[in-house]
C-alpha cells in the first residue's frame, strides 16, 4: 500500500493500533504460542496472561474479572447476547430493540424473526432520541430481552442506558447494550448501570481488529453460543486469541487512564470541526442531537450534493471519513438510521460522519477544514440539485437559501 499522508476521521469504523498495544501483544505472536490450556508452563504462562487481560478488561468497566467472556468481535457478543436471552428462556419469544442498532443486532433479529420470534424496533425521533415510556409500554410478558446500544456508530447519539436499565429491571426482562461506541469515549461502570449483559470490541479502542467480549453480570444464566472446547470457563469454545486478548487488556487499561485527558481534548477538536463546518458552509446541518452524544462524532449533512463524492475527494487529500449511505447492490441505499430519524434520503445520501480518536491533532483538523469548502463548492457547481434550489428547497425546507459556498 502506498503511503500517502493520511489524515483519519473515521474512528467509530476501526482505530489505529496504539504502539503500546502492539508492544505488549507482539511477543504472543513471535514467541509465547503455546496453547493457554496446556499443562506446561510455556502454555500455561499464556492462560496467565489471559486472565491479566481479563482483570484489565473488567477494570474498564467496574466488572468482576469473572463477568467477562472474551469473543472475536463486537458482532459476535451482540449475536450471543440475543441467542443466550432466547435459550435460557424458552417461554420467552419477543426481543425489544431499536431501529437504530448495528447490523450485527438487526440482522441477527431478521434472522430470529424467520425463526418464529416476534420483534419490536423502537422509532427514534428527529434528534436520534428514544422515548422511554414507549419502550415501557413496548415490554411484554413474553420479552426476553431488551437490547439497546449506548452510543450510536453513525450519529454518536447516546442513549439513556442506565434509566432503560431500571425500567427492565422493574419489569424483570434481560438487557442488553451494546456498548461497542462507547469505551475511551465516557465513564462505563456496569455496577452503577445494573445491565446484564454488554458488548465491547477491541479495534474500537487502539486494539487490533477480530477481538470482542461480552460482560454478563453475575448469576446471569447464560447459554454459550459456539460449543466445543471448555475455554472462557465454558462460555465460549475456541482456543483463545491469546495475543489479540493480551491487546485488549493494554487497550482497556490505556483508554481507562486517560479518559478524561483524551475526551476534552478530542470533544474540543470535534466542536471546532463541527462549528467552522456549519458556520462557514451553507446549507449544512448536524444529523443527531448536540447532546447527549460522544465527543468524538460529528454526523453532518451537506445539502445538493452526494456523500460518496465528497468521500472521493476527500480520499485525494487523504481524508478518510464514513457517508451516511451504503452501497447495497449496486445502488445507494440512504442510512437506516438516518431514515429513522426523519431525514429525507437526498440529505441522508450528502451526510458525512467524521469520528475523531486518540491520534487526531489540530493540524489535521485544519487540514481538513482548508479543503472542505472547496470541495463542496465544486460538487455544488455540478450537481443537478443544487442547480434548481426552489426544487431543491421543497425537498430541504429548512434550507431555503440557493446553496452557496
Ligand atoms: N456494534 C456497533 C455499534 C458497532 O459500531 C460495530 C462496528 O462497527 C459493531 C457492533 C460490530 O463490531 P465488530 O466489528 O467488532 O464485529
Amino acid at each position: 500500500m502506498s503511503r500517502q499522508e493520511i489524515y483519519y476521521f473515521d474512528n467509530n469504523a476501526t482505530t489505529r493500533v496504539a504502539p503500546e498495544v502492539l508492544d505488549a501483544m507482539l511477543p504472543f505472536l513471535r514467541d509465547h504460542y503455546g496453547n493457554p490450556s496446556s499443562i506446561y508452563k510455556f502454555g500455561s504462562q499464556c492462560g496467565r496472561e489471559i486472565e491479566e487481560a481479563r482483570l484489565k478488561a473488567a477494570a474498564l468497566l467496574n466488572a468482576d474479572p469473572k463477568e467477562i467472556i472474551f469473543t472475536s468481535c463486537g458482532t459476535e457478543s451482540n449475536n450471543a447476547a440475543l441467542h443466550s436471552a432466547l435459550a435460557t428462556q424458552p417461554g420467552r419469544r419477543h426481543i425489544l430493540t431499536t431501529a437504530v442498532e448495528h447490523s450485527a443486532i438487526l440482522n441477527h433479529c431478521a434472522f430470529l424473526q424467520r425463526q418464529g420470534c416476534e420483534t419490536t424496533f423502537l422509532p427514534v425521533d428527529a434528534d436520534g432520541s428514544l422515548d422511554l415510556h414507549l419502550l415501557d409500554k413496548s415490554i411484554r410478558p413474553d420479552t426476553a430481552l431488551v437490547s439497546v446500544m449506548w452510543a450510536n456508530n453513525e450519529t454518536g447519539v447516546v442513549f439513556p442506558i442506565e434509566e432503560i436499565a431500571a425500567i427492565c429491571r422493574s419489569k424483570n426482562v434481560l438487557f442488553h447494550t451494546d456498548a461497542t461506541q462507547a469505551p475511551g469515549k465516557m465513564k462505563m461502570d456496569v455496577k452503577a448501570l445494573d445491565v446484564d449483559m454488554l458488548t465491547l470490541s477491541a479495534h474500537k479502542l487502539h486494539a487490533p481488529k477480530g477481538i470482542g467480549l461480552l460482560y454478563v453480570k453475575r448469576r446471569t444464566k447464560f447459554q454459550p453460543y459456539l460449543l466445543g472446547g471448555h475455554q472462557e470457563h465454558g462460555r465460549r469454545a475456541g482456543t483463545e486469541n491469546v495475543a489479540s486478548i493480551v491487546a485488549f487488556g493494554r487497550a482497556a487499561e490505556l483508554a481507562l487512564a486517560n479518559l478524561k485527558d483524551e475526551n476534552t481534548r478530542v470533544r474540543a477538536l470535534r466542536d471546532r470541526l463541527e462549528n467552522t463546518i456549519l458556520s462557514t458552509i451553507a446549507n449544512t446541518v448536524r444529523n443527531g442531537a448536540q447532546e447527549p452524544r460522544v465527543p468524538n462524532t460529528s454526523n453532518i449533512a451537506f445539502d445538493f450534493v452526494e456523500g460518496e463524492a465528497i468521500l472521493l475527494l476527500l480520499d485525494q487529500i487523504g481524508v478518510c471519513a464514513s457517508s451516511g449511505s451504503a452501497c447495497t447492490t449496486g445502488s445507494l441505499a440512504p442510512s437506516h438510521v438516518l431514515t429513522a430519524m426523519g431525514v429525507k434520503p437526498a440529505r441522508a445520501r450528502g451526510s458525512i460522519r467524521f469520528s475523531l480518536g486518540n491520534y487526531n491533532t489540530a493540524e489535521e483538523v485544519d487540514h481538513l477544514l482548508h479543503h472542505l469548502p472547496q470541495i463542496i463548492k465544486k460538487l455544488r457547481e455540478i450537481s443537478p440539485a443544487a442547480a434548481k434550489p426552489h426544487h431543491a428547497a421543497s425537498v430541504h425546507p429548512k434550507h431555503e437559501k440557493p446553496p452557496a459556498s
